[in-house]
């Protein structure tokens, strides 16, 4: 086993255990590796220990990775996770599968028509601003459901949930108090009509909070690549 290999099977454990926790399906949670700032052989090598889902955080190193790993790419799925300025749009709508951090209507609009007619739609997360931290990116809470009814609406983006990144907590149970108001608001958007499947949260100092609170995806850096 290589040291990625075995540090995935430990990732996937805590999940296992967390989920056991809160009595909820393993199954219900996925694993998103976030390779940025680690190199392409990092990913083959997660690859080759069954790891499915990557994610990137600035566009140009993603897109270097993708294009690096480019005879692994059906294998592959590719989650653009960071922060999008709208003059950097079209290498992610051309590469990428998925986006979570859609925080206004132009952004997902300009993928939306960015997205290359052969591929399949781009699947996106709205990123919402649970903590109220005024230097964090993210949709204020109260203006999430008219953000998602406009981008669930726009042709070649499929809306797919929430992400969320709260300032870090001193403790699981303040951790998970900050994670569930995301999926309080995920609950709001269901019950409202929006078909969502997916809850972005967690990561590796907190992910345990994170599946208590709800996580469908837990997105883990350093637990699974080692520390940046
Ligand atoms: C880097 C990053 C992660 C992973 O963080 P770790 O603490 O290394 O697990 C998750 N989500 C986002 C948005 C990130 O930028």
């Amino acid at each position: 086993m290589t040291m990625i290999g075995d540090k995935l099977q430990q990732v996937r454990a805590r999940i296992v255990t967390a989920c056991t926790a809160t009595g909820r399906d393993p199954a219900s949670v996925r694993l998103l590796a976030v390779s940025k700032t680690f190199p392409a052989e990092a990913v083959r090598e997660a690859r080759a220990a069954g790891q499915i889902a990557f994610g990137e955080n600035y566009v140009q190193e993603g897109v270097a990775k993708i294009e690096a790993l480019a005879d692994l790419r059906g294998e592959l799925e590719w989650h653009c996770i960071g922060p999008l300025q709208s003059n950097k749009t079209r290498p992610v709508a051309e590469h990428f599968d998925w986006v979570h951090s859609i925080d206004r209507l132009k952004i997902a609009e300009r993928l939306s028509e960015q997205r290359p007619a052969h591929l399949p739609p781009l699947s996106v997360c709205l990123q919402v601003n649970v903590d109220g931290g005024a230097s964090k990116s993210g949709v204020p809470a109260e203006e999430a459901l008219q953000l998602a009814r406009a981008v669930a609406a726009l042709p070649r983006l499929r809306l797919r949930g929430l992400m969320a990144i709260p300032e870090p907590a001193p403790d699981f149970e303040a951790q998970r108090a900050v994670f569930l108001r995301a999926a309080v608001l995920f609950e709001t958007l269901r019950t409202a009509g929006l078909e969502l499947d997916t809850l972005s949260l967690g990561m590796s100092a907190d992910l345990e909070a994170a599946i208590a609170a709800g996580s469908t995806m837990v997105r883990v850096g350093t637990a699974v690549f080692g520390t940046r």
